[in-house]
């Protein structure tokens, strides 16, 4: 079974982000990234396949050098190939997702694994986008899968249940967090992952569909009051937070 998963970076949640002098994209300056989380359970999924059915696993991200990070992460983990696709534009997410799928027409995986989401730009639409694309079936944040044949059968967290769905490959699934625990890369591993060779390509030329007009980081001010614990406390702070701050 060959698997293709799809990794991102995203800023290191400690980090302090800030908007770049243009007002409208993360300057990235100083900035760490890491893998994003939800792609830990991805690329695992993708290793506990391949244990099972024997193949490969490729890892893929679409972003600039600096990606390779996250490759090296997934390498260490046990990914057989890394794939970094070229895109210094940082555009939208039809771009990246243009760029998965023209790689996977190209290596015809049998399963595309992602995560659920990106913890950056949240947009929860990679997988769907990559399967629309490709014309493959997709099963979103999936909870426990499992592959016989060519049947493919997972389970969905949904509210106040789950629900079990069937489907058949080749498919693109996104990996909701539970679904595995993530092995952690053993140092040796993490020593052989930094000289493995990360192939690199560049997509075709995609306009983008979404354009970013404005960034702002959230309000963080402060009310700076001080509040005792007695009751007349209490119902001022719950005076407050409903008139003033209006979250209640
Ligand atoms: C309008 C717009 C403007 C943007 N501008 C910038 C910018 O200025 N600077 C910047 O750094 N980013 C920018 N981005 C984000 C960048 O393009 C993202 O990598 C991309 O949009 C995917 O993030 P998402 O939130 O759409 O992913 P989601 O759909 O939330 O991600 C789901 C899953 O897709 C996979 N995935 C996500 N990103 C990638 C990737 N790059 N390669 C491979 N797999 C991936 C992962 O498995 C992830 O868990 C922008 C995005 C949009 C929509």
């Amino acid at each position: 079974m060959n698997i293709l998963v799809c990794i991102s970076q995203v800023p290191d949640t400690t980090t302090r982000v800030a908007v770049g002098p243009d007002g409208k994209s993360i300057n990235s300056a100083g900035v760490k990234f890491i893998l994003n989380p939800y792609d830990e359970f991805a690329i695992e999924e993708g290793l506990r396949l391949k244990e099972q059915h024997g193949g490969t696993v490729t890892t893929v991200t679409v972003g600039p050098d600096t990606a390779k990070d996250v490759l090296r992460t997934a390498l260490a983990m046990g990914s057989d190939t890394a794939v970094l696709v070229k895109d210094e534009s940082r555009s939208d997410s039809f771009v990246v997702a243009s760029a998965i799928a023209e790689l996977a027409t190209d290596i015809s995986p049998d399963v595309i694994i992602f995560g659920r989401q990106s913890i950056d730009f949240d947009s929860f639409v990679l997988p769907s986008m990559v399967a629309e694309l490709i014309s493959w079936p997709s099963i979103t944040m999936v909870s426990s899968l499992s592959i016989n044949g060519l049947d493919v059968t997972a389970e969905r967290d949904i509210e106040g249940g789950r629900e079990q769905v069937m489907s058949s490959l080749p498919c693109v699934v996104s990996a909701q967090k539970g679904l595995n625990e993530p092995r952690y890369p053993k140092l040796p591993d993490i020593m052989k992952a930094k000289s493995k060779p990360i192939t690199e390509r560049t997509a075709s030329s995609v306009a983008p569909r979404v354009e970013t007009l404005d960034m702002q980081l959230p309000d963080n001010r402060r009310l700076n009051r001080v509040f005792g614990d007695s009751d007349a406390d209490l119902d001022q702070v719950v005076r407050l937070l409903h008139e003033e701050a209006k979250v209640i």
